[in-house]
């Protein structure tokens, strides 16, 4: 391009192939673009409430829920400063980037922070958490944190081993669970889990935009909140309870509600919670087909090495040795206007992430890997070409 050219402006919509925020639908869109209303008026509250029985659904939960203005973060922390007083032990089950955040977190916090620590490719072994509380035996442990679907490894865990694992050491010890990327695109079950506390966010498998977050809390976590001593004000439970809409410290957002309750009808009447399910299964199966084929020239690879834990919302993809992954990021973004997401923590510039959670279709993910494959061809990288028909042949069957 000479200097006096203009730089190419890139036509078409932007490929939003991060995972997370994820798209949102445009009937999400347009019913989040409501006029300000009175949080206390009562077709708003009937709104509101609708709202809440239909998370409850999403999480598989009968229980409580307390939402927040902010980010997973807010909600992050809103469980810990609810559930535990100063100096108590929480066990992090180690996955990646997003557990490592969680424990700085609890350390900031003034927990004592033990690890069940794992290689990222792998994570955790339930085992190996059985293993820890079964050596607790003055109950220091007061909490299990785990997440469910590691965002920056794209890996799941099982949640349900690790409640096992909590019962087979006969340990009290509450479990939380992080499913921020995980909730409303794999299927996570609150209470027949045995979760105590739910981690969840609004701009992911809900398809809204950033900002709001929630926890879904057990009777027993209840119990363990009356008793829990850290600092806490704009997250306090207690004090949600005592408002009329039993959760939010000051100003409801109302607008989130309006554009939740048009995702909640995507969700659960227009597709089905199911089938949103098995549509992120699919999709998913061909963004695996599709590296796995590619990796076949010493190629990028998966970065999650257990097949068990593949995870239907994202893949993280390992670059081959020599590659950096932020390059091929900016040639998929500049040339061809495709957002591809980061490797995170210490896998930046080695990974790159493609989020398959959302409103997402087929055409959108081969959109995506076609450009992803384009991007490596101009960018040099070495692969074996054919990723894509690999992955039309996985959505075909
Ligand atoms: N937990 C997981 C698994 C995440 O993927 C993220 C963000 O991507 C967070 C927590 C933090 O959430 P937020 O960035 O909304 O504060």
């Amino acid at each position: 391009m000479s200097a006096t050219q203009p730089a190419r402006k890139p036509r078409g919509r932007q490929f939003f192939a991060n995972p997370g925020p994820t798209n949102i639908p445009d009937s999400v869109l347009l019913a989040g673009a409501h006029q300000t209303v009175d949080f206390n008026d009562p077709n708003f509250i009937e709104v509101y409430t609708a709202c809440i029985d239909g998370l409850k659904r999403v999480l598989k939960t009968t229980q409580n829920i307390f939402l927040y203005t902010g980010s997973g973060h807010a909600a992050w922390e809103a469980c810990l400063v609810n559930l535990l007083s100063p100096g108590d032990t929480v066990l992090i089950v180690e996955s990646g980037y997003f557990s490592e955040s969680w424990a700085k977190m609890a350390g900031d916090l003034g927990l004592e922070v033990q690890t069940v620590a794992a290689d990222w490719r792998r994570g955790a072994d339930p085992a190996a958490v059985q293993a820890a509380l079964a050596a607790d035996r003055d109950h220091r442990v007061k909490a299990v944190c785990v997440v469910h679907n590691e965002t920056a490894t794209g890996m799941t865990l099982p949640v349900q081993e690790i409640r096992a694992a909590i019962d087979a050491a006969g340990h009290p010890a509450l479990l939380l669970a992080d499913t921020i990327s995980s909730l409303g695109s794999l299927d996570f079950r609150m209470d027949e889990w045995g979760v105590d506390a739910s981690v969840g966010g609004s701009q992911k498998g809900l398809m809204l935009h950033t900002g709001m977050s929630f926890n879904g809390v057990s009777a027993k976590a209840m119990e363990a909140h009356k008793a829990s001593r850290l600092p806490k004000h704009y997250f306090n439970w207690t004090n949600m309870l005592a408002r009329p809409h039993k959760s939010f410290v000051g100003t409801v957002p109302v607008s989130f509600f309006y554009a939740l309750q048009e995702s909640l009808r995507l969700i659960e009447q227009e597709e089905g919670l199911e089938n949103v399910f098995a549509r992120h299964h699919r999709l998913a199966g061909a963004v695996r087909a599709a590296v796995q084929h590619w990796s076949g020239n010493n190629g990028p690879q998966l970065f999650c090495l257990n097949p068990a834990r593949y995870s239907d919302s994202v893949t993280a993809i390992l670059m081959p040795e020599g590659f950096n992954a932020d390059d091929l990021r900016g040639v998929a973004l500049k040339r061809f206007n495709v957002s591809l997401g980061g490797g995170l923590g210490p896998l930046g510039g080695k990974v790159f992430r493609i989020g398959h959670l959302g409103d997402l279709n087929e055409p959108m993910i081969l959109g995506t890997l076609s450009t992803v494959e384009l991007a490596m061809r101009v960018a040099g990288v070495p692969h074996a070409p054919g990723g894509v028909d690999a992955a039309i042949a996985a959505l075909a069957e």
